[in-house]
């Protein structure tokens, strides 16, 4: 059975990678059932991938600018027109509630129609010389082979970001998805590509999780290393690619301040709050995490919050309309409910929510919250709200800063220019005023700095640097008499 198929039907998918690697099963989150199983790649296999696309690539990057335009606009086509089994997948093997589906799905179609605008960028530049009559070019050139390795929680996005600027710029591409989302974010990005009219070679797929992962880092021949995950992975992944100077891109975790100064609107606070905080159940690396906020007006802002929470519905995106989809696996749901317990223990309150069954968590509002526990110190990846308060604003700013991890931030206050002069004092690569941490314009340099990534940017202009090597060729009509 094939995968378009089990989207709509009730049978299992058994679908053939052709990979010899141990089968693992595509589980749905929000009812465990196992939607089918596909084999994993094996160290072997990846390094043959990595060497078909090795051979293909330097074809590819001698194609015409047209061609590969072409190839990437007719796949914003086929994102569009396979719509609907894109979102039944997203669903169901990411528990993605539609309206999350529906904006991944827009981002990835601009992501598209950028690249493909991003192969007519100028490839280089021209400099002046010191050395009369010459001709001094920095000129862009292919890295190579680019592994992605991706995570689950937007499969299609956070692959197809890499990816699309990466073919664009003349690369071939080794894809690892994750095992949890390797149809959304693997075989249906393949396919497309493929129906799009992308060689066969210039584009590899590897199913499975750390083996074929670690192939990719590992092997000589892939020229850097784009990923998105975890920020333990991440620096493994970072020693690793040191030791041949690899290029990477990484993109890590994140514990993201929300701060609510005594000035804000809590109305739209409070909004933005519940959006941040529980969009995706929470599964974002810019989810808010860390709510930072005044004494003086924590009050209103936890009863609004709370009652946000309450007016929220937890279900199976695949069958109902909800706010919240399930959590992506069992341990997950157990590791939220353990740092919520760890940090009762220690004198935080539940105020709503806390209680999950199975997958589906409830949106939960926790007070009383101090810079001690493991709500506020570790990256929470679940449903779940912890408020701080501070008296001064120098506060604020120290306890939005008391992470090692520096992604996303928000500030709210009625002055902007306030906001704005905050902004500047947080550590973190991407600060928002009076919105949410949950922010993504497929064209503005997105990334994090400390141990939220290696502050790489990917994003817009950037991507013309970030997916290539920089080559100086300089050219004299005659050689020239040197002292000796
Ligand atoms: P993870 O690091 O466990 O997995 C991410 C990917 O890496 C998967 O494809 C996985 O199979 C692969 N992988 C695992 N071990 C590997 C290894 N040793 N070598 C090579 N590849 C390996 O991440 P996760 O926990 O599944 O995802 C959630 C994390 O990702 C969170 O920390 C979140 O903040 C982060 N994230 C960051 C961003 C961002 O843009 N900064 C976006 C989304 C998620």
């Amino acid at each position: 059975m094939h995968y378009t198929d089990i989207a709509q039907t009730h049978f299992t998918l058994n679908y053939s990678s052709g990979f010899s690697g141990k089968a693992f099963d595509i589980t749905e989150p929000a009812t465990g059932k196992v939607l089918g199983n596909i084999n994993a790649a094996t160290s072997d296999e990846a390094a043959a991938v990595i060497a078909k696309c090795k051979a293909a690539q330097p074809e590819w990057a001698n194609t015409t600018f047209e061609t590969r335009a072409g190839i990437l606009r007719r796949f914003a086509c086929q994102l569009a027109e396979n719509a609907e089994l894109i979102h039944t997948w997203n669903a169901r093997e990411c528990g993605s509630i539609r309206p999350k589906s529906e904006w991944e799905l827009q981002a990835c179609i601009e992501q598209a129609y950028m690249a493909a605008a991003q192969t007519q960028a100028p490839s280089g530049e021209l400099y002046p010389s010191v050395i009369p009559g010459r001709k001094n070019m920095r000129v862009r050139i292919p890295v190579g082979v680019v592994g992605v390795i991706a995570p689950w929680n937007f499969p299609l996005l956070l692959a197809l970001r890499a990816v699309l600027p990466a073919l664009a710029m003349g690369n071939a591409v080794v894809l690892k998805p994750d095992p949890q989302s390797v149809i959304t974010g693997g075989v249906i990005i393949q396919e497309l590509l493929a129906a799009a009219g992308l060689p066969e070679s210039v584009l590899g797929m590897l199913p499975g999780g750390a083996e074929p992962g670690q192939a990719l880092v590992e092997h000589n021949d892939t020229g850097m290393i784009a990923f998105t995950g975890s920020t333990a992975v991440g620096r493994s992944i970072a020693q690793h690619c040191a030791k041949t100077f690899k290029k990477t891109s990484l993109e890590l975790g994140g514990n993201n301040a929300f701060i609510v100064l005594e000035d804000a609107d809590i109305t739209s606070a409070s909004s933005c709050a519940a959006w941040g905080a529980f969009l995706h159940q929470g599964q974002i690396c810019m989810q808010s995490g860390r709510h930072i906020v005044h004494e003086s007006v924590a009050e209103a802002y936890t009863q609004a919050l709370v009652e946000r929470a309450n007016n929220l519905y937890v279900g199976n995106p695949f069958t109902e309309q909800c706010h919240l989809g399930p959590l992506i696996n069992p341990m997950q749901a157990n590791k939220v409910t353990a740092l919520i317990n760890d940090s009762v223990s220690m004198g935080a309150k539940v105020l709503t929510g806390g209680s999950t069954d199975g997958q589906l968590f409830r949106p939960t509002v926790v007070a009383d919250v101090t810079a001690e526990m493991p709500l506020f110190k570790e990256e929470i990846f679940g449903p779940v709200a912890p408020i701080i308060t501070f008296k001064t604003e120098q506060e604020a700013i120290s306890l939005a800063n008391a992470s090692s991890l520096g992604l996303s931030a928000s500030i709210h206050t009625g002055n902007s220019a306030r906001g704005e002069y905050l902004a500047g004092l947080i550590h973190a690569g991407m600060v928002h005023v009076n919105d949410q941490t949950v922010n993504n314009e497929y064209h503005i340099p997105f990334g994090g700095l400390k141990d939220s990534g290696d502050a790489g940017r990917i994003g817009g202009p950037v991507n013309l640097d970030e997916f290539t090597h920089t080559k100086w060729i300089s050219v004299m009509d005659k050689g020239i008499q040197y002292p000796f």
